[in-house]
């Protein structure tokens, strides 16, 4: 649907076209188009002229000479044709304003969902319609962002307060997904939830992405072309909007997609956390350093604790991942069979982009099965030894990352007869964390059994 930089777009295109252009007769070819009286419609538009065009949030005014006001909303895909040649009527068009001079003003719609109401310069503000309208985000300031908290106040999601049209007027799904992404803010957060300084920021970064999205002519989305064979540029520029799948530029956890109200949602988990969500305890560090040691102990002190290792061999027994993973390595993957496994994995380690495309696809049927947990379950403890590079970083309150020297990890991987763990050592040892996250316990496993129990004992506590 056309929002407010491609109505802006469709307004810069057209005001030149038709201004004054004398409306010599007036087809319909579907009557629902025209909300005010369809007759006076066309009696009082006969043989008036355009003089310009105005636009607030999603409407547009087309002004007429005897005080006339045309509103306009595109909808899900009206558009303006500008007809100077014979092709007047084409397979979608509801309405032609024929022009004195031989041109025309075609409205083509698909869907049919656009509208077109004939008011006058003293009463079209004053319709319910637009009377309804809340500011634009470029008039939102100091003197009335009070309004703004007031109405963001609800027990409602953030990302639908931001497409009620009586807030702020403009912003339609895809500059609400870029905005809320800019902001940091997760579509779920109820408006309530949000401080003033969080609501500064979501007008401010609304502000900044219409306006980039203005100079460069609205985006062309789906069908939606602001003219014939123009194409706004701002896709190129979207973020978030549409990514589903694809990694945040920003920390390259994968965004996600939910249904909110029925509008697909896409935000980064990682950096629009939903702190409802980050309630689990994770537990990671390199091979050897006693991840599932502390798991167990976490356990016995009662809490609900998960191998994410335990969870992805239940995932390669299922036969479709088998069959995915054979099309990507190109055999036949049997997980079961043991010599098939060290061909998959020999394969990978000669050709790392196989190995990424196996784990593109199986982190996220992991991560769909930790929320899961996570959503349904408190004091839940996960052992992830993957868990900064499948970045699942968003999902916990804590994460303890297990470290040791290369001494203690040799001699507990020798208690366990991990013979042939030794050998990928060398591999683990660049594991790799990200330090910036405040969430991230350090806990030293180089002396006793008790002593390591303690600190996790202390460490679980602390707030
Ligand atoms: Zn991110």
């Amino acid at each position: 649907m056309p929002e407010l930089p491609e109505v802006e777009t469709v307004k810069n295109i057209i005001e030149p076209l038709i201004k004054n252009k004398t409306i010599s007769s007036i087809e319909i070819f579907y009557n629902n188009l025209i909300k005010s009286n369809i007759d006076d419609f066309k009696n009082n538009l006969l043989n008036q002229t355009f003089l310009n065009v105005t636009r607030y949030g999603k409407y547009l005014f087309l002004h007429l000479t005897n005080n006339l006001v045309l509103i306009v909303h595109l909808r899900m895909e009206g558009k303006f044709r500008y007809v100077e040649n014979d092709n007047f009527r084409i397979k979608s068009t509801s309405l032609i304003f024929y022009f004195k001079d031989g041109t025309g003003l075609a409205f083509d719609d698909t869907r049919k969902f656009g509208i077109m109401y004939l008011s006058t310069e003293d009463k079209f503000k004053e319709l319910e319609m637009i009377k309804k309208l809340g500011y634009e985000p470029f008039d939102v300031n100091s003197n009335n962002i009070n309004d703004i908290y007031k109405k963001f106040n609800k027990k409602k999601p953030i990302k639908l307060l931001l497409l009620d049209q009586t807030i702020l007027t403009g912003i339609g799904n895809i500059y609400a997904d870029e905005t809320l992404y800019l902001s940091k803010i997760n579509p779920l957060t109820l408006g309530s939830e949000l401080n003033n300084e969080d609501i500064n920021q979501i007008v401010e970064n609304s502000k900044k992405i219409l306006r980039k999205a203005i100079n460069l002519g609205g985006s062309t989305i789906h069908s939606f072309h602001p003219g014939v064979g123009i194409d706004g540029k701002f896709q190129e520029s979207l973020l978030c909007y549409g990514k589903e799948g694809e990694k945040c530029p920003r920390c390259q956890t994968r965004f996600h997609k939910i249904f909110l109200n029925k509008r697909g949602t896409t935000f980064c988990p990682n950096c629009q956390i939903n702190h409802e969500l980050q309630k689990a305890i994770g537990i990671t560090g390199p091979i050897g350093s006693g991840k599932s040691t502390a798991l167990k102990y976490l356990e016995e002190l009662g809490y609900l604790t998960f191998s994410a290792d335990e969870m992805v061999h239940e995932l390669y027994n299922e036969t479709y991942i088998q069959n995915k993973i054979s099309k990507i390595l190109k055999f036949k993957f049997v997980y079961s069979d043991k010599n098939s496994r060290n061909y998959a994995r020999k394969i990978m380690i000669e050709n790392p982009t196989l190995k990424t495309q196996v784990e593109d696809y199986i982190y996220p049927l992991l991560e769909d099965k930790m929320l899961n947990i996570i959503k349904n379950n408190e004091n839940v403890v996960f052992e992830v030894p993957l868990l900064f590079k499948a970045h699942f970083e968003y999902m916990f309150k804590k994460i303890f990352v297990i470290i040791v020297n290369k001494d203690k990890q040799i001699s507990n991987l020798n208690s366990r007869n991990h013979a042939n763990d030794l050998n990928s050592i060398k591999i683990n040892s660049d594991f790799n964390y990200n330090k910036d996250n405040k969430n991230i316990i350090i806990i030293e496993n180089n002396s006793s059994l008790a002593d390591f129990f303690e600190k996790i004992q202390e460490n679980i506590n602390k707030d």
